[in-house]
């Protein structure tokens, strides 16, 4: 496929990289919140947005649906990164990767006391390496949303969520007790692309470059 194909996914994430895209001098020439269209066209004739699921952003990259995409550090984490270059922190769309519990819920003693956990999250792999390094023995819960709910029905005695204001898990009575990561948005590219698309990707990832933070010490592109 010629052209560029950028994955992003609707809502905070697509809302905050306009600017970005911006500053590369690309227009979305409609808006996923209105439009059905799962591709969408620019006002370049080569670049073309697809809109995905946020956790499915990485998926269509490693496996060249994309060129690029935008997605949270804790999708990245979820899914591993495998197949993917993460040349840019873009700073968009903070959030912090949090347990959470019931505001009567002791969850200090139960962890000292060496309780076994019930956790209910959409994170498994970062929740299942974040207690292990702990010492902490859960049992997880898959879930696909509303995380939030499952320690108010006596499923789980924790979640692990992203935390943004808090006001979620204050409606919910629920209190944030320990930090797993900050997150913020990240830029993945295809390997593939990378080599095959030099030209197309550099103007992009230069004008991203230009308002965010690279990860590593390499160049962009040179
Ligand atoms: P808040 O009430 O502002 O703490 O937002 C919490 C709710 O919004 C949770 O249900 C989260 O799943 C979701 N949320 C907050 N920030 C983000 C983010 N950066 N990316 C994805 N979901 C988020």
């Amino acid at each position: 496929m010629n052209g560029l194909t950028i994955a992003l996914s609707k809502g905070r994430i697509f809302e905050e990289t306009r600017p970005l895209l911006a500053a590369a001098g690309i227009e979305p020439a409609e808006d996923p919140e209105s439009s059905r269209k799962l591709i969408i066209g620019t006002n370049r004739p080569e670049v073309r947005i697809i809109i995905v699921r946020a956790s499915d952003v990485p998926t269509y990259v490693q496996h060249g649906g994309a060129d690029i995409g935008i997605a949270g550090r804790d999708v990245l984490m979820e899914h591993g990164g495998q197949g993917l270059y993460q040349p840019l922190d873009l700073g968009i769309a903070r959030c912090r990767l949090m347990v959470a519990v019931r505001q009567d819920f002791d969850y200090a003693s139960a962890v000292r006391r060496g309780a076994r956990l019930k956790v209910a999250t959409k994170y498994l792999k970062v929740a299942r390496e974040h207690f292990a390094a702990k010492g902490v023995h859960v049992d997880l819960i898959k879930l696909y949303g509303s995380m939030e709910l499952a320690p108010l029905v006596g499923m789980s005695d924790a979640i692990v969520d992203v935390v943004s204001s808090g006001n979620t898990l204050k409606a919910n009575h629920l209190v944030a007790v320990e930090e797993i990561a900050q997150i913020s948005a990240r830029l993945v590219v295809n390997q593939a692309s990378l080599k095959l698309k030099r030209a197309e990707l550099k103007f992009v990832m230069d004008a991203f470059a230009r308002v965010s933070t690279p990860l590593d010490a390499d160049p962009v592109l040179p």
